[in-house]
């Protein structure tokens, strides 16, 4: 509905642009005004995937775009340290397990000698993120999006101050300003990251040799997965988390439980309730001192890579919110209102420095609507149906509600499930960990909520999403006829069993 609307606006008032025609070199230090008046339409401040999704769609909307990026690569936290180089790590480190564990062996493939050359997956990994960054570059010619390199600072309500690396500033104007910073690692008090031994997410991203003995703090999304990367690759990992479960806010406890007794038989260790209290290096080693949550029993545990995976939190520094009367909220988010307006109407903002889950096709879709809005556009996004994927090996993938929130807010309900074990595909495959639960209105049978553990429920919870977006039945699903053998056909199955109490192959 909203693209075909958008196709009858007509395009925004093109100005030409006086800093295209400027090419001066100006000496380190100096300040030029880069463009006068409101002949830009946008300056999105951050290239995330919040920033320059909503670059990219402002120019396709007509609107002349600034996009302007402090780091030396496009693409944010997603593309740089954050989404693609861990899921390169993890389908890789993945496909090594499978190689010296007996997973290949138990299937007819036998190998001497696999050795891992971590260089090497490194470099891959590299290689993903070098191709996908660059695109943006491209992707930005392409629709026409002037890249500023330096970091921005909001001077006014339409003028954004571009502090250059080597010192020198411009001064760029707009009709709108959107600030799409995105967010950086929570510290642990007290604990120094040298991003070698100590590290967050990132250094955690770019270890030169595999651990020995790693401990993570954390069992959330991100501790977890890049856990299960070193532990693959031979560490001994160990995380110790504050709260009872792995996986993070929003995880249905069922699958919460179901995937912490998986990751634990492939190797993972878990201390729940457990919270650190300090760390100091010895050595080689680092000693962290744990307390259990509930007991106060105190503890020592050794490691010689600490990952702190607490978190992360909007990032604001510097960008003159202060001066122009921008409040932050208690946790550091910017305050928006439904339309991603602050309480300065030409400055939005979006993604992970606003209120929401801290998640890439989250600040993607915030991006393009946002945009949209300033075109005249509806805003409106449902944030019950924005999916969570964990991508360990199972995958585990949910949209909706979960059994303790229907529970919380009164709400009767089915519940349909259906495990991969009695799945023809996962069975071919010989890949039968988890399980499809569905959780439906119990008196309209309106889908509430989808829980997917297995393999590929990072991809098929998109259809669950899909089906939630139009308002579908757990038996609008169910009917819909699925190509066998697939593992998609287990969740036609949970819709099947949550409607009707009566799957087919189970
Ligand atoms: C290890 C890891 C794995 C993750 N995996 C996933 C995943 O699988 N799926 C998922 O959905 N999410 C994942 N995330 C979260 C995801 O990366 C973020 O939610 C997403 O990047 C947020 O996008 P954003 O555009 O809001 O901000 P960001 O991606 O953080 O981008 C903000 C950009 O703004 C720039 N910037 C900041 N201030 C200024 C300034 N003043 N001037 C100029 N530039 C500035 C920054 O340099 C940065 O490039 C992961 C994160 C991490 C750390």
């Amino acid at each position: 509905m909203l693209a075909s609307t958008f196709n009858k606006l007509a395009p925004l008032t093109r100005c030409v642009c006086v800093s295209q025609r400027c090419s001066a070199i100006l000496s380190p230090g100096s300040s030029r005004h880069y463009a006068t008046g409101s002949d830009n339409d946008l300056i999105v401040i951050g290239s995330g995937p919040g920033g320059y999704v909503a670059a990219i769609k402002a120019a396709q909307l007509g609107m002349k775009t600034i996009c302007i990026e402090k780091n030396p690569t496009l693409g944010g936290t997603c593309l740089n340290v954050g989404c693609i180089p861990s899921k390169a790590l993890l389908n890789n480190s993945h496909l090594y397990h499978l190689a010296v564990d007996k997973d290949l062996h138990n299937r007819g493939i036998e190998m001497t000698g696999v050795k891992l050359n971590l260089e090497k997956m490194m470099a891959q990994k590299d290689k993903a993120v070098k191709g996908l960054t660059g695109g943006i570059a491209h992707l930005f010619k392409q629709n026409k999006v002037t890249s500023l390199k330096g970091h921005g600072k909001i001077s006014g309500p339409n003028q954004v101050t571009v502090i250059k690396e080597d010192g020198s500033s411009e001064i760029v104007t707009a009709k709108n300003i959107l600030i799409a910073t995105g967010s950086e690692v929570t510290p642990f008090p007290g604990i120094d990251i040298d991003e070698e031994t100590v590290v967050t997410s990132t250094g955690a991203l770019s270890l030169k040799k595999v651990p020995e003995k790693m401990i993570v703090i954390g069992a959330g999304v991100i501790g977890v997965e890049l856990g299960s990367v070193w532990q693959r690759l031979g560490a001994a990992v160990t995380c110790v988390e504050f709260l009872g479960h792995v996986g993070g806010m929003g995880i249905d406890m069922e699958v919460s439980k179901h995937t912490q007794r998986i990751l634990k038989k492939q190797g993972l260790d878990f201390r729940l309730e457990t919270k650190v209290v300090s760390a100091t290096r010895d050595g080689t080693n680092i000693r962290v001192a744990v307390e259990g949550v509930k007991n106060g029993k105190k503890e020592e545990l050794v490691c010689d890579t600490l990952l702190v995976c607490i978190g992360r939190r909007p990032y604001t520094q510097n960008l003159g919110l202060q001066e122009l009367n921008i409040q932050t909220d208690n946790r550091g988010r910017i305050p928006v209102n439904q339309r991603f307006q602050t309480s300065v109407p030409s400055i939005y903002a979006i993604g992970d420095c606003i209120a929401g889950p801290m998640l890439a096709h989250k600040a993607e879709d915030e991006g393009i609507i946002c945009v949209e809005g300033m075109c005249g556009g509806a805003v409106h996004i449902d944030y019950n149906c924005v999916p969570s994927v964990i991508y360990t090996h199972p995958e585990v993938a949910w949209v909706g509600k979960t059994e303790e929130m229907l529970k919380e807010e009164g709400i009767a309900y089915n519940v349909g499930k259906f495990p991969l074990a009695a799945n023809s595909r996962a069975k071919t495959i010989d890949d039968t960990d988890g399980f499809v639960k569905v959780l439906g209105d119990k008196k309209t049978d309106r889908i509430l909520g989808v829980h997917f553990i297995g393999s590929v429920a990072g991809e098929l919870i998109n259809e669950a999403v899909l089906a939630m977006e139009y308002g579908a039945s757990c038996e609008d699903v169910a009917r819909v006829c699925h190509a066998h053998p697939t593992i998609a056909e287990a969740l036609r199955e949970a819709h099947l069993a949550a409607y009707s109490g009566k799957p087919i192959n189970f």
